[in-house]
């Protein structure tokens, strides 16, 4: 397409219109995005949003281009998790939207707000299937997807749009919403003051959703009765930001606290209270478990079954959305509520006599914690050339101790679920990683998003395989000179890199090629590349990336040899018990 030049105001095209101040399509999507304080976008360019993103740019919104929509989308959700207020996405019509939707649907699975905005085809061709340039009917393939979708048609219901739109993805449980603009939407001119006057600026969003006090007291009255009481902080808890009342409350409780990954560091897992080295114990043992943003879905076992013991347990579970509970086993004690509003609720009745936890209970916690922690800890100091995870790790978790304010990124498979145990976090909201889903291909569009919306320096520790989902940002990192160091745990591929072709030449299908370098990569972009072969010299690498604060690439060797198939959820893959051939 022939770009036209950045206009800051629609030209008039009659007399009469020229005695009148004009605004189009272009300018009141930039207007109603910053009146709502919408000022960071992801996204790519091309057909037809190349010259809304210039425009943009030029009104002093950050937009910040990417070289795969997928990952653009990515970041855009978890600036949705980190700031409560929607991630923007932007793409352009049917295949970078397709691209773009993964993101979406993503957000939505994991309740992030985000708004998917992307150019589409004109209605009248699409509709009658005269294969437009990129056809396709994007409202009604996002719908499905998304918690919402909405498209617009006329430039006064512009602001409209955009309110529905962010309403959609911050009330109740938060998701992703898609706002499709068709390409002849942007340059549709109007009386620039009857434009100002449709923008909407969207009040109180994410209205306070107040739990009745009768769940309050029924909550209560079940968590008093409890021999073994756990409290579990999922993603919602940390989404929330009501961090001082969460620690305060489950200091109040004494109870053993487990944070899913995503809610570590709401309480540091250093706390005394932490049961993340007791998992499984008191998952097993515990009597009475209260919930507090998170879902009773695969990643807890559904809340039955071996893994939660024997006994029946009463569950009390915190969420805002009332369809979420007794999804998968009974809920005695249902909050529903915003988790500030129902925590500080609980906090208030809870009053000044509340008796801890039993001591039995506590104590007995502590000892399976310590005994794991201390079984741990000998594997984490090994110096071996060529790494083990342990050893990369070990010297990892120092840096993260040491460093405690950076955002730690982490996907693969084993480099995810060996992490995710040995890594300590201290701070809410900083680690961010694969999700609900388990996917790959979020790392370097976190790292990017996280960045850029928290000025924070970033950790990003990729599998070699889930670092390939999105390789190519790094040149996006370069470019906008971001403080991100990224890691490899490179084991020549798929969870390992020992496997054998045992019918031809061809590559095993989970080999990459042996002693890639993928430093290299950064390199090429004016990155700083590091080949680590020892923990020492990873130590040292990361350190010096984090005190630079410049784009930095590291190349972990880690032993092929190491490392499980599907890391800790190879009972999620099915293998044939038939003689292989
Ligand atoms: P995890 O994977 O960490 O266990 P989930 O994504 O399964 O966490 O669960 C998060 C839950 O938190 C969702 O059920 C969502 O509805 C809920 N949630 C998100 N934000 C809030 C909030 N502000 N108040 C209450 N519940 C929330």
């Amino acid at each position: 397409m022939a770009e036209t030049a950045v206009k800051t105001k629609a030209e008039p095209t009659t007399a009469a219109e020229e005695e009148r101040e004009l605004t189009d399509g272009f300018n009141l999507i930039i207007d109603a995005l910053k009146l709502n304080g919408l000022t960071t976008m992801y996204g790519v360019p091309g057909i037809p949003i190349t010259d809304f993103g210039r425009m943009a740019q030029a009104a002093g919104i950050r937009v910040l281009s990417f070289r795969h929509e997928q990952s653009a989308g990515y970041a855009a959700a978890i600036a949705g998790f980190l700031t409560q207020k929607p991630g923007v996405c932007l793409t352009v019509s049917a295949p970078g939207f397709l691209n773009g939707l993964t993101a979406l649907a993503h957000a939505t699975t994991n309740c992030f707000p985000m708004i998917l905005i992307s150019g589409s085809s004109e209605r009248e061709i699409v509709d009658l299937q005269q294969g437009d340039y990129e056809e396709m009917d994007q409202l009604a393939i996002a719908k499905p997807l998304c918690k919402a979708a909405f498209r617009v048609l006329h430039a006064q219901d512009i602001g409209i749009g955009l309110a529905r739109a962010i309403r959609a993805a911050v009330s109740g449980r938060p998701g992703g919403v898609y706002l499709d603009l068709p390409a002849k939407l942007f340059g549709q001119v109007m009386d620039a003051e009857a434009g100002r006057n449709s923008l909407v600026k969207v009040i109180d969003a994410a209205p306070a959703q107040i739990p009745a006090p009768d769940a309050i007291k029924r909550a209560l009255d079940v968590l008093k009765s409890a021999k073994k009481p756990l409290i579990i902080l999922g993603k919602g808890a940390a989404y929330a930001q009501a961090d001082d009342d969460i620690r305060k409350l489950v200091e109040k409780s004494g109870a053993p606290f487990l944070p899913m990954s995503m809610g570590k560091g709401l309480l540091p897992d250093t706390h005394p209270q932490c049961a993340g080295a007791a998992r499984s114990t008191v998952l097993k043992e515990s009597d009475v478990v209260l919930l507090i943003g998170a879902r009773l879905n695969w990643l807890l076992s559904h809340g039955k079954g071996k893994a939660w013991g024997e006994g029946r347990k009463k569950f009390i579970q915190i969420d805002i959305e009332p369809r979420e509970m007794d999804s998968n086993v009974e809920i005695v004690a249902p909050v529903v509520g915003d988790i500030a509003s129902s925590v500080a609720a609980l906090l208030d009745a809870m009053g000044s006599k509340w008796a801890a936890a039993p001591a039995e209970w506590t104590s007995a916690v502590n000892k399976k914690r310590e005994e794991n922690v201390a079984k741990m800890a000998p594997r984490l100091m090994n110096n071996n050339s060529p790494m083990d995870y342990h050893g990369a790790l070990g010297v990892l978790r120092t840096i993260v101790k040491e460093r405690p304010d950076a955002i730690f990124v982490n996907e693969g498979a084993n480099t995810l679920d060996l992490a995710r145990g040995i890594i300590d976090i201290y701070q809410p909201r900083k680690r961010l990683d694969v999700g609900t889903w388990g996917v790959m291909g979020i790392g370097m569009g976190y790292a990017i998003g996280a960045a850029v919306e928290t000025g924070k320096p970033v950790l990003a520790v990729e599998g070699d395989s889930a670092f390939g989902f999105s390789g190519m940002e790094i040149e996006t990192i370069c470019r906008y000179q971001l403080p991100i160091c990224i890691v490899i745990f490179n084991n020549d591929g798929v969870y390992r890199g020992t496997d054998v072709n045992t019918g031809g030449d061809d590559p095993a299908v989970t080999m990459f090629v042996k002693g890639s370098r993928y430093d290299k990569m950064m390199e090429a972009f004016g990155g700083v590349g590091f080949n680590a072969t020892s923990p020492d010299e990873l130590k040292r690498a990361v350190n010096t990336a984090m005190d630079s604060g410049k784009p930095t690439l590291i190349n972990a060797v880690i032993d092929p040899a190491a490392g499980s198939e599907s890391g800790r959820i190879g009972n999620l893959n099915p293998q044939s018990k038939l003689k292989k051939k």
